[in-house]
């Protein structure tokens, strides 16, 4: 059986998108690839809401690599809250720290986000210059509230950080318009490419003034080769993961054809159907009705890591939980990348049946019932 993957990344990507990035012989200066890098440098302006104020940047590497490296805006001495609400939030305690970077930390429990009122009143009582939060934190499938965070933020701290991960080309980033100063994503997650790429689209007035503790992990040195990118020229700084990149240039490509928003809104439908289908499953959703993603839904169950099995068995792959106070007691769905309203149809029924087979009390059919009435409400 050909085995459909809903894992939070990679995520579910398609034939077409996987078969771009196969080429003969494609070099770092050849010119389809230089086509490809412009097109995806752009592209990623686009999608994260910039403005001609912003520069992108396109790294080889993971969303860790693009964590460390944007790491470089924070300049020594100064201080930063982070906001955290799970395991991808804490990701940046040791990397601030490895850098000697200062740092508070504010982190919800699982399920829950860090609250306004919180945010603002330490950032009331601190003297703090950068900002860190994680849009949709992955391990809970919470979204934060980019655009409230970003208004209390802006009123105290010269810089905000957002890992959009598992956000950036399914849920709005608008960052100029929230005086974001930088993003970060990676080729692999809501996108739906392929992994190998590290992406950034940063202030171009932040980039003057770059804590150089690396070489590699240094925005400083990656902007003359995204100047020339984006250029259409070679840019060679490190080589670039060729393949993924065409591939990432044929997704910005659809989203250019299917217009942001739209793409957008897709998400946010599938979202509400898989949540309300699990729910009238009879089945839990980590995350409160208010801050449910568009990409991540957390499912609380006993026997969870036994329901990712046996889905597996029926042909779909979620992923298990991975934050530390719940190991085993949830898993997770990802509707990321390319996935449509018929695969979240059989995500439900395939969870459903492995549910009901593992000891979960379910109402079977009920979760697809729901979530089909759903998709066609809003279709
Ligand atoms: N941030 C978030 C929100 C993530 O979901 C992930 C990956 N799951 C990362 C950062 C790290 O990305 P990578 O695994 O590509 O290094």
């Amino acid at each position: 059986m050909q085995k459909k993957l809903m894992h939070v990344g990679p995520s579910f990507t398609s034939y077409r998108i996987q078969m771009a990035g196969v080429s003969e012989n494609t070099g770092f200066a050849s010119p389809d690839f230089l086509d490809a890098m412009k097109y995806s440098l752009e592209g990623l302006l686009y999608v994260a809401g910039a403005d001609d104020s912003y520069m992108p940047f396109i790294l080889p590497g993971s969303g860790t690599v693009a964590m460390e490296t944007v790491t470089s805006l924070i300049p020594r001495g100064s201080k930063t809250l982070l906001l955290t609400n799970g395991v991808f939030g804490d990701r940046w305690i040791p990397i601030l720290t490895a850098h000697g970077l200062q740092m508070d930390v504010l982190s919800a429990d699982p399920g829950h986000a860090v609250s306004m009122a919180d945010i603002e009143e330490k950032l009331e009582g601190g003297d703090y210059q950068n900002l860190i939060m994680t849009h949709v934190e992955t391990s809970t499938g919470v979204r934060m509230d980019i655009e409230g965070v970003s208004k209390i933020a802006r009123k105290h701290v010269e810089r905000i950080i957002v890992d959009g991960v598992a956000s950036l080309g399914a849920e709005r980033e608008d960052i100029a318009r929230l005086g974001i100063t930088a993003i970060i994503s990676a080729s692999q997650k809501a996108l739906g490419a392929p992994p190998g790429a590290a992406l950034i689209v940063a202030s171009r007035s932040a980039l003057e003034d770059i804590n150089e503790f690396s070489y590699f992990f240094n925005l400083k040195n990656w902007i003359t080769p995204m100047e020339r990118y984006l250029e259409g020229k070679n840019g060679y700084l490190s080589t670039e993961p060729v393949g993924v990149i065409l591939s990432l240039n044929r997704v910005f490509s659809d989203i250019r054809t299917t217009g942001l928003e739209a793409r957008i809104d897709d998400h946010r439908r599938l979202s509400l159907a898989l949540n309300e289908g699990i729910e009238a499953a009879g089945l839990k959703v980590l995350a409160e009705r208010d801050l449910w993603s568009n990409t991540v839904t957390a499912v609380l169950s006993d026997h969870a890591d036994e329901i990712v099995r046996r889905s597996m068995d029926l042909g779909i792959e979620f992923a298990t939980g991975v934050h530390p106070k719940l190991l085993g007691k949830y898993f997770r769905i990802g509707h990321m990348g390319y996935v449509n309203d018929f695969d979240a149809l059989s995500a439900l029924s395939v969870i459903e049946r492995a549910a009901a087979q593992s000891g979960e009390k379910v109402r079977i059919g009920e979760g697809v019932r729901r979530a089909q009435q759903v998709l066609y409400d809003l279709s």
